[in-house]
């Protein structure tokens, strides 16, 4: 049998585990896709000439995409880009309704986080670390959106501390936000692990910090990463930790 040699690296004594939430636990694509099939459905959309689901959500991505990038670049504001990407394409199926891109936009924001999609075995490995680590979140997001995630999924008796960028006031991967969490959950950095999805935003972000990480790469496609080990499903924590 071969030896994956990641698993010899000699364990830390962990003592507090973080995780991120979107993409990590909580499949923010799958609730994505179950919100949209709600919406399509609820605004009769196929009868106001959109005969492909699929169509819908592939030329919503593309405004959605674009639309972010002018927010990231500080272009137009959050409430532009929760309206905008409705109507610009519900414009390219020549619907051109302001109030239904609203409606749909207010609805969107409103029910994906009650959408309770997890990753593949997300509560059988938080059952088994929870009874041995002290467990938390911090998570770029609003309070209020990511609480209801962690609600409404079952997720949030699990987590000791959940850290919004919100709350802390700054985003990972902004060393700041990580020493808050560590100070919030008094939590010692040499007895921490951050475990994402983000190379970036997760594994950077507690590399700066001297936190471990582990990266949780689903499409296992990050053969480059800086993190202590890297994973592409939730069940390999069972051999890390
Ligand atoms: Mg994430």
């Amino acid at each position: 049998m071969a030896i994956n040699t990641r698993y010899i690296v000699a364990n830390k004594k962990y003592a507090h585990i973080f995780f991120d939430l979107d993409n990590t636990l909580w499949d923010f694509e799958a609730n994505s896709i179950e919100t949209f099939r709600d919406l399509f459905i609820k605004y009769d959309l196929e009868n106001r000439g959109i005969v492909s689901f699929d169509k819908f959500i592939q030329v919503y991505h593309k405004h959605n995409s674009l639309l972010w990038e002018f927010y990231r670049q500080g272009k137009i504001v959050k409430e532009v880009l929760n309206i905008r990407r409705f109507s610009m394409a519900l414009d390219e199926f020549g619907i051109g309704d302001h109030l239904l891109s609203s409606n749909m936009a207010g609805d969107y924001v409103e029910q994906s986080p009650t959408k309770t999609q997890l990753f593949p075995d997300a509560f059988a490995i938080l059952d088994y670390l929870s009874s041995k680590y002290r467990l938390h979140i911090i998570t770029n997001g609003f309070e209020e959106v990511q609480f209801r995630k962690l609600s409404y999924s079952g997720l949030r008796k699990y987590f000791s501390g959940i850290i919004t960028s919100e709350e802390a006031g700054t985003k990972k991967p902004d060393p700041a936000i990580f020493n808050y969490a560590l100070s919030f959950c008094k939590a010692d950095v040499n007895e921490s692990v951050m475990i994402g999805d983000d190379e970036e935003i997760d594994v950077l972000g507690a590399f700066n910090v001297g936190m471990d990480s582990i990266l949780v790469d689903y499409a296992g496609k990050n053969n480059q990463s800086k993190a202590t080990h890297r994973i592409n499903s939730l069940q390999e924590l069972y051999d890390i930790l």
